[in-house]
């Protein structure tokens, strides 16, 4: 009698801890994936990232070919479909990666509940981060709320290995499977967005790029948008395309062998790994952060209806250059880099008032890397509201960031052809004189210093009462 591995978001074979385990049992393995089958327009996903999940597993569908598997895709609720799959197939256990967020764990709750009236094993592993945020806590066993404490916590602890390759699965014949998916099937159109070729052979390429190259300098050009400065892994780690424990392990193997320099680049991404894991405890610990403030002082703080403004912040027509550089990014890729993830978040938030959550939604839609704990994070953060966020007087201006993260301009060019003429020194403060920087661009939409003021009046009483 077979076994079940239930892929999630794990899409990919090598060093997968619970495809792993489920080939050593000495049993025909059957890998399945379930679509969810919701249709047309989802508050917290869109095209690029469904186009990204199907190209990835149309990837996987071939790679597991490689080792005797064969891979069922079924449409609808994922405990339900297991019912019916473990019913026809006479399964006699069920191996899966547990998931970070809320929802994934209701449903793993919700499958060990089934696997016991069934009479059916359920093993769900680790696989997602290199610590369970169970693992990391404060000498008095509560949850860490800021980062540093827990990062030196998260540093301390020995990594665990990669697996070894998993064996054969030896899938049986004959279990029914749908096609292949395309995004149509969610009735959506394919994405207008430029977004990464999707599926494990490719993330493991991008992964080995990384390593070899942009990592070593990536403290001192991670926060320049338009250099090729980060990793640009985020969507493979987001849908498991590569293993967390390989890419720890190729950093640190390369960091035995660097001068100090690289070192310390090293060391840098290797601290952004551990803010993913950071937030992924967060969601553990808290996940009343996807409805609410993290900071229990800025529950309920008001945010201005979502007018013309929020409108134009979506489009990257607010008039502000680097704001509307980092939207139109995010449109045309699918991905906005980190430096300007906070600018544009701030900048809904702080000049526009408008509540994070609008935000956090929009960026779910479009990014291919969405992950709802690091997206929430980021989000509250930028607001002042989350967990070790940017205390709320702390508002990055526009302009002066500018300065300092694109000086000549070339990000804001880049994706503003309207700008491509323009004086780069032009970005860096309001127009003089009311007078637009090109024909067909906006001018600003509000005035940076009088929305500062009234940000800064609105959390000052809002603490008080
Ligand atoms: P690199 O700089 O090369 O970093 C390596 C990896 O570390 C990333 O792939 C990512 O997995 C992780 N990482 C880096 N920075 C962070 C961070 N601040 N928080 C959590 N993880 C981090 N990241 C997502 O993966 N998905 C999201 O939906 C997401 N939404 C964000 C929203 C906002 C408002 C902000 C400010 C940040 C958000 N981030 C998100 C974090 C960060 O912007 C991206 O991880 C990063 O830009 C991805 O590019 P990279 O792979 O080149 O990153």
């Amino acid at each position: 009698r077979p076994v079940i591995h239930w892929f999630r978001r794990d899409l990919r074979i090598s060093d997968n801890t619970a495809l792993f385990h489920a080939s050593r049992c000495s049993q025909p393995v059957i890998p399945v994936y379930f679509l969810s089958s919701w249709k047309k327009k989802h508050f917290w996903t869109g095209a690029n990232r469904q186009h990204f999940l199907c190209g990835s597993l149309a990837s996987l569908s071939k790679n597991l070919e490689t080792i005797g598997g064969t891979l069922t895709i079924r449409e609808g609720g994922a405990i339900a479909e297991l019912e019916k799959l473990i019913h026809e197939t006479k399964a006699t256990a069920i191996y899966f990666n547990r998931d970070p967020d809320p929802f994934g764990r209701r449903m793993e709750q919700e499958l060990s509940d089934l696997c016991s009236k069934l009479g059916v094993e359920c093993y769900g592993h680790d696989d997602i981060a290199l610590h369970n945020p169970e693992e990391i806590k404060t000498q008095s066993g509560t949850p860490y709320k800021v980062f540093t404490p827990y990062y030196n916590n998260w540093k301390s602890l020995e990594k665990p290995s990669p697996h070894p390759k998993p064996r054969v699965l030896n899938t049986p014949k004959g279990v029914t499977s749908m096609d292949l998916p395309s995004v149509k099937h969610w009735d959506l159109e394919p994405p207008e967005a430029k977004i990464p070729q999707a599926g494990e052979k490719a993330a493991t390429e991008r992964m080995n790029h990384a390593i070899s190259g942009i990592i070593g300098s990536y403290g001192k050009r991670r926060d320049l948008p338009a250099e090729e400065g980060t990793s640009r892994l985020s969507q493979d780690l987001r849908h498991g395309l590569i293993s967390i424990r390989t890419l720890y392990k190729k950093v640190a193997e390369k960091m035995n062998s660097s001068d100090p320099a690289t070192k310390g680049s090293l060391e840098i991404y290797l601290k952004e790994l551990a803010w993913r894991e950071f937030y992924f405890a967060i969601l553990h610990h808290f996940p009343d952060v996807l409805t609410h403030e993290f900071n229990a002082d800025w529950h309920g703080l008001p945010w201005d209806e979502p007018g013309e403004n929020f409108q134009l912040w979506k489009e990257g027509r607010t008039g502000f250059p680097l704001v509307d550089a980092g939207m139109r990014q995010l449109l045309k890729t699918g991905f906005m880099h980190n430096r300007v993830r906070m600018i544009t978040a701030m900048f809904l938030t702080k000049d526009l008032h408008i509540d994070w959550k609008l935000g956090e939604s929009w960026f779910m839609q479009h990014l291919t890397d969405g992950e709802i704990a690091s997206n929430n994070g980021g989000w509250q953060w930028s607001a002042g509201t989350g967990a070790d966020a940017a205390p709320y007087f702390r508002i990055q201006n526009p302009w002066s960031q500018t300065a300092k993260y694109d000086a000549e301009g070339i990000y804001i060019k880049r994706w503003i052809p309207e700008l491509k003429n323009v004086d780069p020194k032009k970005f860096q403060k309001p127009p003089e004189g009311g007078t637009a920087l090109a024909s067909g661009y906006p001018l600003p939409c509000v005035d940076h210093k009088t929305e500062r003021e009234r940000t800064l009046a609105t959390f000052k009483n809002y603490k008080k009462i």
